[in-house]
């Protein structure tokens, strides 16, 4: 092919910007992305930058001399809306259309909001401007209520108290984390919230969030109510596909995919948050939102796109940071019948995830050498079904 086009430059895209290269590509390679600057390190948004442990500044993936030996064109602030399939062109907010020869889509996601969350001032984090209003409302705020206590939602919990503000985490499921990782595990998890200083308020949904005179009315679905004069949401993403939509890809909670990072239409492929792929290792569809499979996710597409066979068959990883602890999941549990639980207290632990006596996912706090056993345990457990 002779011109690559790239949208979206998070992990994903960026690293199949350079892997193209790397890989003998010698023709074009554009890499665009809506947001205002170049590829950054949206994992820190919830950590470090909003404990405000470095300059407002996002922190860039590489620096612009690499894209320049690279030769990618990076191009920022352009947002993809549309898709022509039979000119092979890329509809830009800019009024142009981009041609390709082969098209990667790398959009990731967009927090999604139900409803009864939408109501004007609710902040949420996905992108570097988020980081500034959400600073500036952890610094200020007497009260702030967090909505989901999921891992982002935790981060940002953690953050809040780092910066002694009094904060209330309120979360559907009976613990925070209990879907993922179970009620044993999500007991410690909750524990690790207390214990930093976090109220933890579990069980019941938000119904309803009013905005009053000097702040925030949040309702319970148990017939509670709080009231914050900060109120951020960390609920979940929904892949961000809605341009699209009258595409002829296929769309199923994000582009589907095959092994190969294929799409419906010949020359385009898809990889990261936004696509729903077959995993071989699985031999299942799945479609992950973390970091790490999305940048490796990135580097199998390009190879595809070159025609090198390359089927995306990770084991997923992920980590999170809760309260100054690292927390660490690989594998892929939708189901289990046992948890080991291994430590005492809510910093360190082990549990490993078993289902018909066979370990299919581990969860660590702390513990980076017994989180590395478990990792390659489980790659060797599941690598039969994972061509290289
Ligand atoms: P994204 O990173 O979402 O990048 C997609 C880019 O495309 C964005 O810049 C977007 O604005 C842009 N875009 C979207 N639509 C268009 C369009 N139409 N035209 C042009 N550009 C477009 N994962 C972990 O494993 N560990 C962590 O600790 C962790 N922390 C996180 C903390 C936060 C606050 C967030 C939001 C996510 C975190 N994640 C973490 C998840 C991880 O960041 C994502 O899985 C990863 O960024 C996905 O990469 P991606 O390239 O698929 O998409």
């Amino acid at each position: 092919p002779e011109r690559i086009v790239i949208v979206g430059g998070g992990p994903a895209g960026q690293r199949c910007a350079l892997a193209l290269r790397r890989l003998g590509h010698a023709g074009a390679i554009d890499l665009l992305g809506d947001e205002p600057t170049a590829p950054y390190d949206r994992t820190l948004l919830s950590k470090d930058a909003l404990r405000g442990e470095h300059e407002p500044e996002p922190v860039p993936l590489a620096s612009a001399q690499a894209y320049a030996e690279a030769g990618v064109a990076v191009h920022v602030g352009v947002r993809a809306t549309g898709l022509d399939a039979d000119a092979r062109t890329v509809a830009l907010d800019n009024g142009r259309a981009l041609p390709y020869d082969r098209l990667v889509i790398a959009t990731g996601g967009r927090p999604s909001l139900p409803p009864a969350l939408r109501c004007d001032g609710v902040l949420t984090v996905r992108t570097a401007a988020d980081v500034a209003p959400l600073r500036d409302a952890l610094v200020r705020a007497r009260h702030l209520v967090v909505i989901g206590g999921g891992f982002i939602g935790g981060e940002i919990a953690s953050a809040a108290v780092a910066l002694a503000a009094p904060v209330t985490l309120v979360e559907a499921a009976e613990q925070p984390l209990a879907p993922v990782l179970g009620g044993a595990v999500a007991e410690r998890v909750t524990a690790l919230h207390r214990a930093a200083g976090v109220e933890v308020r579990c069980g019941t949904a938000v119904s309803a969030v009013r905005r009053e005179r000097d702040g925030f009315r949040v309702d319970l679905a148990d017939g509670g109510e709080l009231r914050a004069d900060a109120v951020v949401a960390g609920v979940g993403m929904a892949p961000a596909v809605d341009w699209l939509a009258d595409s002829p890809l296929t769309l199923d909670d994000g582009i589907v995919t095959d092994e190969h990072c294929r799409t419906a239409l010949t020359d385009v492929l898809a990889a990261g948050d936004c696509a729903r792929w077959h995993n071989p290792r699985y031999g299942r569809s799945m479609r992950i939102e973390h970091w790490d499979t999305a940048a490796r996710h990135g580097e199998a597409a390009a190879a595809n796109a070159l025609g090198i066979d390359t089927p995306f068959a990770p084991l997923p990883f992920f980590w999170s940071e809760q309260h100054g602890v690292v927390v660490r999941y690989a594998g892929h549990a939708p189901e289990w019948d046992a948890v080991e639980l291994d430590g005492e207290g809510p910093h360190e632990w082990v549990a490993r995830y078993l289902h018909d006596g066979r370990l299919v996912a581990a969860c660590v706090a702390g513990r980076p050498r017994d989180f590395a056993a478990a990792r390659r345990e489980l790659d060797q457990l599941t690598k039969e079904h994972a061509p290289t």
